[in-house]
């Protein structure tokens, strides 16, 4: 069918131009003898104008009907600011009825007044909405440029298998009954891990993947149960070479999506530092405010509260506000109380203001004029400033107050828009308690390499070993982890030892893994990009749905083509399945 081009292209340097478009109804309105229609494409939004003599023609046009357009780009009298295209019209000349449309079920609209539940029923018209169809672009533009950056880098696009073995990224598999060997299961990927680095071994020196990984996660807003990755894994190299490849593969996506210039190198800081400053391994630097540590300033505090915090090893840390006191009532001071109280179990917010060159607030009288003086000093504080101080064990203080900087700055008008800082958080610990599990298991996961100096602390510390495992963070989002791996075979078999996976275990589950480390494995490591969150953030939204074409609801549910679905029994039979009596429906 012919067009001349996208509806939404159309500028006021097209006027005059003969154009012929196609396109879809998205609202028609009558206006005396004249009926206007606002005709979509993929490319946006075009108003077409029917005189007197077309009107006819279209009268029983309704939304959502596929039109055949031709006429002439004409100057709009006045411009339509909300269109990209208000300055100007098309005036018919001839029209085609492609095909006609039942009334909609949805508000096919950018502000649609359809919920969500019912968008989703019917996404394939949510997707026409054009903010759905740019995000779905944008997407569509992040993996081409992914590709063509890491191909120009000598990395090859490897597909690794769907119907997998089980690889452990600590999620719960989904699991896919095998009909020839009944009773034994697939898994499908986490993630590509095991094979990316089989593919080390084997050579590919540089490979990488847009890859779908399953987790089967409890219910979270923020997830869904399959979602991509650009999955990365090279040979030879080290921190410094992949930090490398990342950092000019977001360059150049910022850059073809947005046309955003990132900076060169993102600034990198050690896990450690980061709790201590940000309160989290995933701070947006987008604003100041680090935590602050005070504890010094009291070391001989008479003040009983911070005595017994300081005397039992925790922190006096505050958050330090310029210029906002008098934002912050009593009314909503206490709302923060709330707030740190129980999400973060913090026993209570102290805060203090600078009233007068003076400070008052909920701990000015148990604190010595010398204190007093000490924190004004320390944070330089002037009239209407704020602190919020917590004394409490280091993780409590540091979560509690990681979490008040960012919904403060978020209160105050801190976070600077349209602003991209990009962090790599490195040396991750590499154990992590599993309080489920009663046992230490792999913060990262067990194939990641540990710092050269924590190898002694491997069984009598592990809390205190730093890996060789790193994210990336960008505005507060965790966009990518990754590690160097361990390349060496009797490492990665005390590393299982470490996490309570016996040799026997280890073997059962990754034996082929294990088998193939003898034959010369090269130092290697990697990353799996998020795309999703990569997208969102380009995108500028928080809802993770909107950039997958169909996603699954909070609960895991596609309320589309209602699945999971239950199926005959005849179909369970050729698996080998049975169903317990209270999961039949
Ligand atoms: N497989 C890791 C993950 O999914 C990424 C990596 O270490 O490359 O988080």
């Amino acid at each position: 069918m012919e067009r001349t081009c996208g509806n939404g292209t159309l500028r006021k340097s097209d006027a005059g131009k003969k154009v012929t478009l196609i396109g879809w109804v998205a609202k028609r309105r009558n206006l005396g003898s004249l009926v206007f229609i606002d005709l979509r494409d993929r490319s946006g939004i075009v108003q077409v104008t029917f005189d007197e003599t077309m009107a006819e023609k279209v009268k029983d046009v309704r939304n959502e009907y596929i039109l055949q357009v031709k006429g002439t780009v004409t100057e709009r009298g006045q411009a339509n600011p909300k269109l990209e295209t208000g300055e100007i019209e098309v005036l018919a000349e001839e029209v085609t009825i492609v095909n006609r449309a039942e009334t909609a079920p949805i508000d096919i609209s950018d502000d649609t007044a359809t919920n969500e539940d019912t968008r989703l029923k019917y996404r394939y018209l949510d997707l026409r909405r054009p903010s759905l169809q740019k995000i779905m672009m944008l997407r569509h533009r992040v993996c081409m440029t992914a590709r063509r950056v890491l191909d120009e880098k000598g990395f090859v696009e490897i597909e690794t298998p769907i119907l997998a073995r089980s690889t452990p990224e600590g999620a719960r598999d989904y699991l896919v009954p095998s009909r020839i060997y009944n009773g034994r299961f697939w898994a499908l990927p986490q993630s590509p891990q095991i094979y990316k680095q089989l593919l080390m071994i084997a050579g590919m020196e540089k490979y990488f993947q847009i890859a779908r990984c399953f987790r089967d996660e409890d219910l979270r807003a923020d997830r869904q149960p399959e979602f991509t990755q650009i999955d990365i894994e090279m040979s030879f190299g080290d921190e410094d070479t992949i930090f490398g490849v990342v950092e000019d593969l977001m360059k150049a996506i910022f850059k073809d999506t947005i046309g955003y210039d990132l900076e060169d190198r993102f600034v990198r800081i050690p896990y450690a530092e980061c709790i201590r400053r940000f309160g989290s391994d995933k701070p947006d630097l987008r604003f100041g405010n680090e935590i602050q540590d005070l504890t010094p300033l009291f070391e001989n505090t008479e003040f009983q509260v911070f005595r017994s915090v300081i005397d039992n090893g925790g922190l006096i840390s505050a958050l330090h506000f310029e210029n906002c006191a008098d934002k912050y009532s009593r009314k909503t001071i206490d709302k923060l109380q709330d707030f740190v109280k129980h999400g973060f179990k913090a026993k209570a917010l102290a805060w203090l203001k600078m009233e007068n060159g003076a400070l008052a607030g909920s701990v000015a009288k148990p604190l010595s004029e010398t204190e007093k003086q000490a924190v004004i000093e320390k944070l330089n504080m002037k009239d209407n400033d704020i602190v919020f101080i917590i004394a409490d064990s280091m993780k409590v203080a540091n979560a509690a107050l990681g979490a008040l900087r960012v919904r403060l700055a978020k209160e105050l008008g801190l976070v600077e828009e349209g602003v991209y800082k990009f962090l790599w958080v490195t040396d991750f610990p590499m154990f992590e308690y599993s309080e489920e599990e009663d046992r230490w298991v792999a913060a990262h996961h067990p194939f990641t390499a540990i710092k050269e100096e924590d190898l002694d602390k491997l069984f009598s510390d592990p809390e205190h070993v730093s890996s060789r495992a790193y994210d990336l963070v960008l505005n507060g989002y965790e966009l990518l982890s990754g590690s160097i791996r361990i390349h060496d075979q009797d490492l990665q078999e005390k590393v299982f030892e470490a996490i309570g996976l016996t040799m026997e275990k280890a073997k059962e589950r990754f034996g082929f893994f294990l088998d193939a480390f003898r034959y010369g494995t090269p130092p290697h490591g990697g990353v799996g990009i998020g795309l999703e969150r990569l997208v969102m953030v380009l995108a500028g939204t928080d809802n993770i749905r909107d950039v997958v074409a169909f996603p699954t609801t909070n609960s895991s549910l596609d309320l589309m083509s209602e699945a999971p679905n239950v199926v005959d029994q005849a179909q369970l039979d050729i698996l080998g399945i049975k169903l317990a009596e209270d999961n039949k429906e």
